[in-house]
């Protein structure tokens, strides 16, 4: 369902006299509610604020009308035009004391100087691991190459476990700012710690700068918790904590392992489809042209003028594209997206998460997965995530807080049960279409 945002005269006229927001996040391309909007819906007088690294994963916990929406640019915390034409007081006096410029100059260096790093992880220098923002491969870790600060050392920054203590410093101080948990009207704060991801990214999840991190981790967890306690009160919030995604081992450690995996350029695969296609149907007429107009993460599109111009059928060609995928020896399987929107929920669990991931205008026309283990990247080190893989999609879900049921448990639950999880936790109903259900007995009460 699309859900269009608020278009109040006041947002009107922000989002056509200002430029875009920077960055890939905006909240005008939200298409459902958030648990921040049934919360606002619900409960006018609430405080609600959304805080990370990156602009998309501030914004789409919190949605619409958060009170603070925050994420890191270029030195400073900074938010859009869309929520409001200045930053808040304590945001700019945070900015303007450049507390994120405190580890210039300084290296990341390991946590533990008590640990073998290399027997819970790998050897410190591997193949296939990345630099991160011109920060090496191997501890001690230097902030960007650059003599001076500026984007290089920020990159940096965020690539190392220091963003996300950056990021918890300006959390407490919007705790506290925004009085979150002073009254009875529930409140909501979303924290993404976006370091993981990037030091993930670049060294691989098996790499020491992935377990250092991970140590660190749970520091910034003990001092948030400790802060809550404090600031909040004992018993006073409830506290859900996973991740949006895993990630694919970097493929040469999985070959030194023994697994059949590899790392492809998309170039030539793109380059075989476009050739196939051409020799099935026809060639374009400029040396411009191609049946292939984009590929993403989110899959193939095809030109729909060539289609027209040529009268094909979208399925048809949609049709040919896939079973030629389905040959090549990198690809797990490949769909047609109208196909797979049309077909009931699969069975089969890989089939069915690709049908939820698929947007009827935004997706692809064609939809691929690659073989577990494989990565079709234009970078030649690091890695990244996005499949159906157990590896990409198993991530740990911790609650913690009143009413919670102490224990382990085993049952399939996706990171999407928190809409669910902390609308109950907050007493309101959970957005319309969160259709991830509360996990059963997780309350005592
Ligand atoms: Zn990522």
């Amino acid at each position: 369902t699309e859900d269009k945002p608020d278009q109040s005269d006041e947002k009107k006229a922000d989002l056509a006299s200002e430029p875009k927001p920077r960055g890939f996040g905006a909240p005008a391309n939200l298409l459902v509610a958030t648990l921040g909007d049934a919360l606002r819906e619900q409960w006018p007088r609430s405080k609600i604020v959304g805080l990370s690294l990156k602009d998309r994963s501030a914004i789409m916990p919190v949605g619409r009308k958060p009170d603070a929406c925050y994420w890191f640019d270029k030195g400073e915390f900074v938010t859009s035009t869309y929520y409001r034409d200045r930053l808040h007081p304590w945001a700019s006096e945070f900015n303007a004391a450049k507390s994120c410029d405190r580890w210039f100059g300084k290296k990341w260096e390991k946590l533990r100087t008590d640990l073998d790093y290399e027997k819970h992880s790998s050897a410190d220098d591997s193949s296939g691991e990345g630099t991160g923002s011109k920060q090496g491969k191997t501890f001690p870790h230097p902030f960007g190459a650059a003599e001076k600060i500026g984007k290089e050392y920020y990159d940096a920054l965020a690539a190392s476990p220091f963003g996300n203590q950056l990021l918890l410093d300006f959390a407490f101080r919007a705790i506290e700012a925004e009085q979150l948990g002073k009254d009875d009207v529930p409140d909501l704060l979303t924290i993404s710690f976006s370091s993981n991801d990037l030091v993930g990214h670049a060294w691989g999840p098996d790499s020491q700068e992935v377990l250092d991190i991970t140590l660190r981790s749970d520091e910034i967890i003990r001092d948030l918790l400790n802060y809550l306690d404090a600031h909040v009160g004992k018993g006073r919030y409830v506290i859900a904590m996973s991740a949006d995604h895993g990630v694919c081992p970097l493929p040469e450690h999985s070959k030194a392992a023994g697994k059949n995996a590899d790392r492809q350029a998309p170039l030539g695969l793109l380059t075989a489809a476009e050739a196939h296609l051409r020799m099935k149907y026809a060639e374009p007429a400029d040396a411009k042209t191609r049946w292939i107009e984009a590929a993403n993460e989110a899959g193939i599109y095809l030109n729909q003028r060539m289609l027209t111009a040529h009268k094909l059928q979208p399925a048809e060609v949609a049709a040919t594209l896939v079973a030629w995928l389905k040959e090549q020896p990198v690809i797990h399987d490949a769909f047609a997206r109208d196909e797979l929107l049309k077909a009931p929920l699969s069975e089969n669990p890989l089939i069915r998460r690709v049908q939820k991931s698929l947007h009827a205008e935004r997706s692809g026309d064609v939809y691929f997965v690659v073989k577990p283990y494989h990565l079709i990247t234009s970078y030649k080190t690091g890695t990244t995530h996005g499949t159906p893989h157990s590896y990409d999609t198993h991530v740990p879900l911790v609650l913690f807080g009143p009413g919670v049921k102490a224990g382990k448990r085993g049952d399939a639950v996706t990171p999407q049960a928190c809409a669910a999880i902390l609308a109950n936790a907050l007493g309101v109903r959970p957005p319309a279409t969160a259709e991830a259900p509360l996990p059963d007995k997780l309350f005592e009460r």
